[in-house]
């Protein structure tokens, strides 16, 4: 009887052992984990731009958004942790987010991405500004995407950003949400304790306002937004200090 009583108990053990192995395997496969890491890089502007890693913990792979100056920066981080960088993706077309995008096309063989928009952009000094700083930025390789796609990484595609078009502060400005890890990459359209400046080529102020209440503040109160220029902030953070009319 004892040794009958013993071999069931063995064996119970032994099934609840693998279920919960299983169980771990299951919720590891699950949970991708999303690693962003923010490069504030300067060149002849006065203030930092954040360019940000976008990095798949399983596959190290990922994206690299906005690299607006100091190229070497990046290549040194990207070969340190091992990553590999499957696109650029930009915000809008501003020189100073867009100042590190050729060398790392060509020295990591990878495409850059804007909206739509941005082609004159990517290719006019004047749009872009750099003609104003004494810089040449024309990029003659950019690909497109539109509002609503989305864009995966090949390695994990679970790992994705949707585009959302938030014009105003130049008519290519878009945001990257990660809608469930709740993260969105908002370039120069809202900042902590600001919002984008429309007085330059482009720029539309009633745009704007429209892309910040009807599309980013739409977005669930605790998205962290990643910004072009400022520490990140929240959705509710910012929404709580607007009262448009
Ligand atoms: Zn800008």
């Amino acid at each position: 009887m004892f040794i009958y009583r013993l071999i069931v108990t063995v064996i119970l053990f032994l099934n609840i052992s693998f279920c919960e192995c299983m169980e771990k395997i299951k919720m590891e496969d699950n949970d991708s984990k999303i690693n962003v890491i923010k490069v504030p890089v300067r060149d002849v502007f006065e203030t930092y731009t954040n360019a940000c890693f976008y990095i798949d913990e399983k596959t190290k792979h990922g994206f690299l958004i906005d690299p607006g100056a100091e190229a070497d920066k990046f290549l040194s981080i990207i070969k340190e942790k091992g990553w590999v960088i499957e696109k650029i993706l930009l915000t809008h077309g501003h020189f100073d987010h867009t100042g590190a995008v050729e060398e790392l096309h060509k020295t990591l063989k990878i495409p850059y991405f804007i909206h739509r928009n941005g082609e004159l952009f990517l290719k006019s000094t004047h749009y872009n500004l750099s003609q104003y700083c004494e810089r040449n930025v024309v990029l003659n390789e950019g690909k497109y995407f539109d509002d609503g796609d989305i864009i995966s990484l090949s390695e994990n595609p679970e790992i994705k950003l949707q585009v959302i078009h938030t014009p105003g502060h130049t008519p290519d400005s878009v945001v990257f949400y990660d809608e469930k890890n709740k993260i969105a990459f908002v370039g120069d359209t809202i900042f902590k304790m600001g919002i984008g400046n429309t007085g330059y080529p482009g720029g539309n102020a009633e745009d704007l306002k429209n892309s910040i209440m009807n599309k980013i503040f739409k977005l669930p109160a605790d998205t962290v937004l990643y910004t072009g220029h400022s520490d990140e902030t929240t959705v509710a953070e910012e929404s709580s200090r607007y009262r448009y009319k």
